[in-house]
């Protein structure tokens, strides 16, 4: 059987994103994604999608209503406070950018795709190039494939087709979150809910910070946001299953300062998962075209989580999308090149804010977050 003239590499945003607007397209392409099935736990929590580019690419695949009916516009708002529980700052009433848990994002996405255009329980171990140079696509299935004529790798953060295009690898920022849940059954969540309400709430001090948000059930997840070295929660130091000890760890080595509503959050802290943010460097950003083969989302452009991560991903997918459909399947390289040399000051831009925000978020000084923070609004 003949393959299929696009292969995308991963099913996250960025991936089902261009699936989908392919499809609307009439292009043929196929998504391998390394998760069993469409039911595999998936993490992660809520994102904000912004007009310009998140929204955008829904609404030219046509998913804009179906959208709407799981964003949620109440929770724009933005909370600034010490570690003593001082609020510092208060905005983002109205702002367009709705918040959508991961998970209903990605289901809105997979309903759009024919089930037979993800083939799941593909993870690709390696991507080489053939005897004519183009993408060689091994899974740890130990499915082979070649013949595409496309191929994007969609595959976040750790992707295994970026070493074809270039030697970069993600460097660790010196920054972990470590995720906890409070979901509805826990003692705190009544008293959660009633101080954090709607949105985000983000208390920044000494180098550290912890951010409660609400999500689409009205659980609660908190990031508390840690200067540690990469292997932290690896290194057997830490044993996040020991949830007791962990919490421990926190109240005594980072937070003991903090006020008494900061500590209950970690006393009740469930449900723990590391997140070590990782970066690229714009330096990797000056890869040269390789025929057959490109990147999009993380894969592209990882960078410090900024708030732009999956907008900028969507991004990508529409500006390679409508590429592709401008030159033809006959013309891919030309598709290529032009969406690259478009998205490559973008991937710059955002490791770059990458880079203020972690600054921004893990300041000593509440008061320099809000000086920017307020210089962000005033330029709005
Ligand atoms: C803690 C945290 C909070 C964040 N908060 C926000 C936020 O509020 N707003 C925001 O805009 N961004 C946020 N981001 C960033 C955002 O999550 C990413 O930028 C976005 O998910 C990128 O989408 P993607 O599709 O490129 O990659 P991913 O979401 O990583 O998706 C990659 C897909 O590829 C699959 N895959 C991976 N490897 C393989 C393989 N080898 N073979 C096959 N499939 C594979 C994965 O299973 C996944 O489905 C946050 C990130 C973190 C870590």
């Amino acid at each position: 059987m003949a393959a299929p003239t696009i292969a995308i590499i991963g099913g996250g945003p960025c991936g089902l994103t261009l699936a989908r607007l392919l499809e609307c397209k009439g292009i043929d392409y196929v998504v391998y994604e390394r998760d069993e099935s469409e039911n595999s736990n998936r993490v992660g929590g809520s994102l904000d999608i912004h007009p310009e580019t998140g929204q955008h690419a829904l609404r030219e695949g046509g998913l804009f209503d179906e959208f709407k009916k799981y964003a949620r516009y109440d929770d724009t708002v933005f909370a600034l406070a010490d570690k003593l529980g001082e609020r510092l700052l208060q905005l983002g009433q109205g702002r367009d950018a709705p918040e959508i848990d991961r998970s209903d994002l990605r289901q809105i996405l997979l309903d759009a795709i024919p089930k037979d255009k993800i083939k799941w329980g593909h993870a690709l171990t390696s991507a080489t190039a053939g005897e004519d140079n183009r993408p060689v696509l091994q899974f740890a299935n130990g499915v082979v494939l070649s013949g595409f004529k496309l191929v994007v790798g969609a595959d976040g953060a750790w992707s295994k087709v970026r070493p074809m295009i270039t030697q970069a690898t993600p460097q660790y920022s010196g920054k972990s979150f470590l995720e906890s849940k409070i979901g509805h059954e826990n003692p705190l969540y009544e008293t959660t809910a009633s101080k954090a309400g709607a949105g985000i709430s983000l208390s920044i001090d000494s180098g550290k910070l912890i951010v409660t948000q609400r999500q689409g059930d009205g659980s609660y997840r908190n990031y508390f946001g840690l200067q540690v070295p990469e292997d932290f929660f690896r290194n057997g130091t830490v044993d996040l299953q020991d949830v007791e000890a962990t919490r421990r760890l926190l109240l005594t080595d980072f937070y003991a300062d903090w006020s008494e509503e900061y500590k209950d959050l970690i006393r009740h802290a469930t449900d723990l998962r590391a997140w070590p943010l990782y970066t690229l460097s714009t330096e990797d950003m000056d890869w040269k075209s390789v025929p057959g083969l490109t990147l999009v989302g993380d894969a592209a452009h990882l960078s410090i989580t900024n708030g732009e991560g999956v907008n900028l991903a969507m991004t990508d997918s529409l500006k390679l999308a409508s590429k592709i459909a401008e030159h033809g399947t006959e013309n891919f390289d030309q598709a290529v090149q032009e969406y690259e040399a478009d998205m490559f000051p973008r991937g710059i831009a955002t490791i770059n804010k990458g880079k203020v925000m972690a600054n921004v978020m893990f300041s000593e000084d509440p008061q320099a977050s809000l000086q920017l923070m307020n210089s962000w609004e005033a330029a709005e």
